[in-house]
C-alpha cells in the first residue's frame, strides 16, 4: 500500500538501493517504478509520501530499507481434488506430527472449498522437504487416493520479525515484516491485521492526509502491534521449542491436547489471536500435567535411544 504526496525532490524506489540515500531531502517523496499489466507491461512511476511493504516473504521493500533477514521455514503444499473422497474432509482438518512428516513442524490436510491442501514444512531440514511431503501424503493416503494434484506450491514462511520493520516513512507488514506465528504457521490474519494497524497509524499521523507522516507516526503502529501480539508470539515460540523438538516431545504434546481445558484455551487463543487469561487452578493443574507428560516423554526417548544402540 502506498500513500501519495508531492514534494520538490524525488527519490527513486529501487530494491537494490536503500530508500534513504545520501544528499536527499528528508521530506522528498518516494518514487515507485512499476510495470502495468493493462498496457503490456508499460513502465510507469509515481510519487508517494509513505510506503507500506506488504509484498510478502521475499519483500523488495524490506530489501530497500535494509530491514535484515529472518530465519524461515520452507512450506510445501499440494492441492488435491477428488470427487468421492473430499466428503471426509468437509468439516475436518488433519495435523500429523512425527519425524517422517517433519522433524520440527507438522504435516497437514486442510480443506479448501472443493479440494484439500496437503503439505508440510521445516526450518531445520529444508533439503528433505520433498521426502516429508511424500510421507505426509502417505499418512493421508486412504482419504486422498485417486485424487488429482491441481497445484504444487513451495514458499518460505518467516520464523520471526525482521530486525527492522520501520525506517523513515516506510513500514513493513505481514510476511514482509515476518508476522507468522510459530507452532501453527498462521499468517493470514496477522498480515491483514498489521496492514490495517499500519494504515490506521498513517491516517492518524497524517491527520487524514493533511500533513506528511514521520517515522514516529509509523512507530505508533509498531508499538501497538508489539504490545498486542508479543505475548502470543512468545508463548507459541516456547511451545514450538518445547514440544516440536523430538517424537517423544510431540507425543507429550498430543497427550496434553486431550485435556478439555487445553482444548478450550487453545480454541479461544486461536479465535481471538491472543493468549487468553486462564483459571489459576486449572493453569496449575495444566502445568503439573505438562511436566508429567514431558517426564514420560523423556523416559520414552531414553528407552528409544537404548533400543537404537
Ligand atoms: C504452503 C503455505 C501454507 C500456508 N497455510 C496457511 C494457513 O493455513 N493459514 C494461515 O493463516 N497462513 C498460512 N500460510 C501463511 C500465509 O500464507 C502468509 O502468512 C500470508 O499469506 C502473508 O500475507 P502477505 O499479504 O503478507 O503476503 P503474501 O500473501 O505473500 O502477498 C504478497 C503479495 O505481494 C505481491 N508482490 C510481491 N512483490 C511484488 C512487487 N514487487 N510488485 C507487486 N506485487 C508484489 C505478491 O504477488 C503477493 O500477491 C501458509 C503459507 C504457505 C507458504
Amino acid at each position: 500500500m502506498l500513500t501519495s504526496a508531492t514534494a520538490p525532490h524525488r527519490r527513486s524506489f529501487c530494491h537494490q538501493r536503500p530508500f534513504l540515500e545520501n544528499g536527499q531531502s528528508k521530506n522528498a517523496p518516494y518514487v515507485l517504478h512499476y510495470t502495468t499489466t493493462t498496457r503490456k507491461g508499460a513502465p510507469g512511476e509515481e510519487d508517494y509520501g509513505s510506503v507500506i511493504g506488504a509484498d510478502g516473504a521475499n519483500s523488495r521493500v524490506a530489501k530497500g530499507i535494509n530491514a535484515g533477514e529472518y530465519d524461515y521455514a520452507i512450506a510445501f503444499q499440494e492441492r488435491i481434488i477428488s470427487d468421492e473422497k473430499m466428503k471426509y474432509y468437509e468439516n475436518l482438518a488433519e495435523m500429523y506430527v512425527g519425524e517422517d512428516v517433519s522433524p520440527d513442524f507438522y504435516g497437514w490436510v486442510f480443506p479448501k472449498c472443493d479440494h484439500v491442501a496437503v503439505g508440510t514444512g521445516t526450518v531445520t531440514h529444508k533439503g528433505d522437504i520433498k521426502k516429508f511431503q511424500l510421507a505426509t501424503r502417505l499418512r493421508a493416503r486412504d482419504k486422498i487416493e485417486g485424487g488429482k494434484i491441481i497445484r504444487v506450491e513451495a514458499h518460505p514462511i518467516p520464523e520471526h520479525p525482521r530486525p527492522k520493520r520501520v525506517l523513515d516513512r516506510v513500514a513493513l507488514v505481514g510476511d514482509a515484516a515476518g508476522y507468522v506465528t510459530k507452532c501453527s504457521g498462521e499468517g493470514i490474519y496477522f498480515a491483514a491485521k498489521s496492514g490495517r494497524m499500519c494504515a490506521e497509524a498513517i491516517v492518524e499521523g497524517s491527520e487524514n492526509g493533511k500533513r506528511m507522516v514521520e517515522e514516529s507516526d509509523l512507530r505508533v503502529y509498531l508499538e501497538k502491534w508489539d504490545k498486542t501480539y508479543w505475548p502470543t508470539y512468545k508463548v507459541l515460540d516456547i511451545l514450538q521449542k518445547v514440544f516440536y523438538r523430538s517424537n517423544p516431545a510431540k507425543e507429550a504434546f498430543v497427550e496434553m491436547c486431550a485435556d478439555e481445558y487445553v482444548q478450550k484455551m487453545t480454541f479461544d487463543s486461536y479465535l481471538y489471536k491472543r493468549v487468553v487469561p486462564g483459571n489459576p487452578l486449572d493453569d496449575l493443574k495444566l502445568a503439573v500435567n505438562t511436566i508429567g507428560s514431558l517426564v514420560r516423554a523423556n523416559a520414552l526417548r531414553k528407552e528409544m535411544e537404548k533400543l537404537s544402540v
